[in-house]
């Protein structure tokens, strides 16, 4: 069954305020609080309510339920291509690549371990509506590939390594320091084999014993249907080589999105502002209101004043998790006239008499009844 939203779970608007918040769910946590209410599902009810309570009224939280949804909530299960983590982060430039340091701590323990490959992040620009209906894309980038003439290893084909000449294997060498409190011995790292306890003795002369190299790779790519700005999707495996036959890194593309002339989005709803005549606004009309998949008819009620809005339910985005569509909502702008024909010219000028009148008549009785009141009768 699909996870309530928990902001109807608290019956507040996405743009609640924490207090709001703070009161919602003390009005719902005093209804269902299960010392209180015994009836079934009491207790459901208020669970519900304290779960979407602590991810709201957490303001970390709060961003990433706002941006992912409840798969945001436990470690980005649920999303697509084997992963779906927080994003947000700003990226350097456009389209670059560059490396970056996830779980690089453990990293110099064993220098003979098999470790994953460092992860890539590469930043992706697309048009609005490839984001709101998903697309496949190729993408070019130069990253580094194990070397395929030695297989990674940094030896000439045919050759091995050797033991490492410094350290005799042991990796480690010792230091001899001066010191203020006197010579200090200490261990480091052996920097001709970095630990390893072995040297090439005959490096590779296409990586020059490195054991990778640079390529231009292409990467096909799933834009998701329904990515928003700031977004991304992991590529499992699509990182960096491993060392020591560790696995691959991962390669995260982050999704940034052109805006769109016409629609405005807001999560999965859409916003447009559709312009409408004078006569329109003031005796009504069914108008044809563009969506980004076709169109909508929509009753104008006579009356309508500028800045009107209108919810047009489930024409929105879809959603990137598969919870729906979000919604479409319509601002009206009454637009005012600026060339008028001769006759426009004494229809308006005859509507202005009518309602001049209107508003004298009314601006008269107003002016009495302040005299009326001000004289006592
Ligand atoms: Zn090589
Ligand atoms: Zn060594």
């Amino acid at each position: 069954m699909a996870k309530k939203d928990y902001y109807d779970v608290l019956g507040v608007s996405k743009s609640a305020s924490k207090d709001e918040i703070k009161r919602a769910y003390r009005k719902l946590s005093k209804k269902y609080h299960p010392d209180i209410n015994k009836e079934d599902g009491a207790d459901a009810k208020f669970k519900e309510a304290t779960e979407a309570y602590e991810v709201l009224s957490d303001e970390n939280k709060r961003a990433q339920y706002d941006q992912f949804g409840h798969a945001g909530m436990n470690g980005g299960a649920g999303g697509f291509g084997g992963g779906f983590s927080g994003a947000g982060g700003d990226f350097g430039g456009f389209e670059d690549i560059f490396s970056s340091f996830f779980g690089g701590g453990a990293r110099r323990r064993d220098p003979n371990a098999p470790m994953k490959g460092d992860d890539l992040q590469y930043t992706m620009t697309i048009d609005f509506e490839e984001a709101v209906f998903g697309t496949d894309k190729t993408i070019n980038i130069k990253k580094e590939v194990s070397c395929d003439t030695c297989d990674g290893s940094g030896s000439k084909p045919g050759t091995s390594k050797k033991t490492c000449s410094m350290c005799s294997g042991a990796g480690r060498v010792s230091v001899e320091q001066n010191t203020p409190f006197g010579r200090v011995q200490t261990q480091r790292t052996c920097p001709t084999c970095q630990g390893s306890g072995q040297e090439i003795e005959d490096p590779c002369n296409v990586c020059n014993g490195t054991g990778t190299k640079m390529e231009d790779v292409k990467i096909e790519v799933t834009v998701p249907e329904g990515v928003d700005n700031g977004q991304q999707v992991r590529l499992q495996g699509k990182g960096e080589p491993g060392v020591n036959g560790g696995p691959a890194g991962d390669l995260y593309i982050s999704f940034r999105v052109r805006p769109d002339k016409r629609f405005k989005r807001d999560g999965d709803d859409i916003h447009y502002e559709m312009p409408i005549s004078f006569a329109q606004a003031a005796l009504g009309d069914e108008v044809k209101v563009p969506t980004i998949n076709s169109h909508v008819m929509l009753t104008i009620p006579s009356g309508t004043q500028t800045g009107k809005t209108f919810r047009i339910k489930e024409r929105g985005v879809k959603n990137v998790h598969g919870y729906g569509f979000g919604d479409q909502y319509v601002k009206v702008k009454v637009v005012t006239p600026t060339k008028l024909s001769d006759e426009e010219t004494e229809i308006f000028r005859k509507l202005a008499e009518l309602s001049g009148d209107e508003l004298t008549e009314q601006n008269e009785n107003i002016f009495d009844r302040t005299r009326r009141f001000f004289k006592g009768d």
